[in-house]
């Protein structure tokens, strides 16, 4: 089976009509390209959940804060083509900026309830709008009855769902597990930027998540736990901490009490070989259902 490529909107457009029509169910997943098996999972759970699958290939500038990052942003269009064609991915969306971004290149203002104030949009300044700016314009645009959003970037799958629930309520947002590689590294499309002794520094960034898990049961608080986690980073030279924080799972909000019942997860933002890597982990595994 191929996967048909659209760069145009108005062909795409074309394209889910004829499915609506026929009653298909589409499911969506956005990308920013060099694609990797987190990506796969994400376009698997899709097409096991819906008749129809689109995925979108776009690095969105309005929401690169850093205009190096968005610069040096890994794109391997050819091989993601060949990735999404054998997982059995239907469409895949490869607009220019000037096709999403027709009249400015900028960002529309957002509320999510403060969700969008924490760690990364904290650290990242405008980056949220940025992001539910494109996203509200692919939801626009493609309809979809599923969007599916990884949890290793959890903040912006809460932003989504919020989005979606505020002004697209007939799309649900689907959070999909990380996948990670046998070191306990998330894959990411940022990964590709490092060195392979970059890459060996960078799994100790889920042992000490692992490790700040492990801790519930000898600390006291969760600031306890951010401190050690940070330290056993911070060990690392080649590791440049920028935060490490411990919040519930809903809101986002610094925990002041390690509770089991409060959903709470330990999440990090760190630099390796001047490449920026997140990650996250529920704090009580044993509690997720
Ligand atoms: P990106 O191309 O990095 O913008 O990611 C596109 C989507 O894939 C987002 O919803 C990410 O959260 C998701 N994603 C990226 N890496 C992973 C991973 N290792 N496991 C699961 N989902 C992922």
């Amino acid at each position: 089976m191929q996967t048909t490529v659209f760069q145009k909107k108005a062909a795409l457009q074309d394209c889910i009509q004829a499915k609506k029509t026929n009653s298909e169910t589409i499911g969506f997943v956005p990308t920013m390209g060099a694609l990797h098996q987190g990506h796969i999972a994400l376009v698997k759970k899709a097409l096991y959940e819906n008749t129809y699958v689109i995925c979108s290939i776009f690095v969105n500038p309005t929401q690169f804060n850093n205009t190096d990052d968005f610069a040096k942003y890994p794109s391997t269009i050819t091989d993601d083509i060949a990735l999404l064609k054998e997982s059995g991915c239907h469409a895949v969306f490869i607009p220019e900026v000037t096709e999403m971004y027709p009249d400015k290149t900028s960002s529309n203002h957002y509320n999510f309830g403060g969700i969008e104030n924490e760690m990364e949009g904290a650290f990242r300044p405008g980056h949220f709008d940025g992001v539910a700016t494109i996203v509200a314009k692919f939801f626009d645009l493609v309809k979809p009855d599923n969007a599916y959003f990884g949890e290793k970037d959890f903040q912006q799958l809460l932003i989504v769902k919020s989005l979606a629930a505020q002004f697209f309520p007939s799309i649900d947002v689907i959070g999909c597990e990380i996948v990670r590689e046998k070191s306990g590294l998330a894959l990411s499309s940022r990964n590709k930027r490092l060195s392979n002794q970059g890459k060996e520094y960078a799994a100790h960034i889920s042992k000490a998540l692992e490790y700040g898990q492990s801790l519930v049961k000898t600390e006291r608080t969760p600031s306890a736990i951010v401190e050690k986690v940070t330290q056993q980073l911070s060990s690392i030279s080649a590791i440049e901490v920028e935060y490490v924080s411990i919040v519930d799972s809903n809101f986002l909000k610094k925990a002041d009490v390690l509770d089991i019942k409060c959903n709470l997860r330990i999440f990090t933002a760190c630099w390796i070989e001047g490449v920026r890597l997140i990650d996250n982990y529920p704090l009580y595994p044993e509690a997720q259902s």
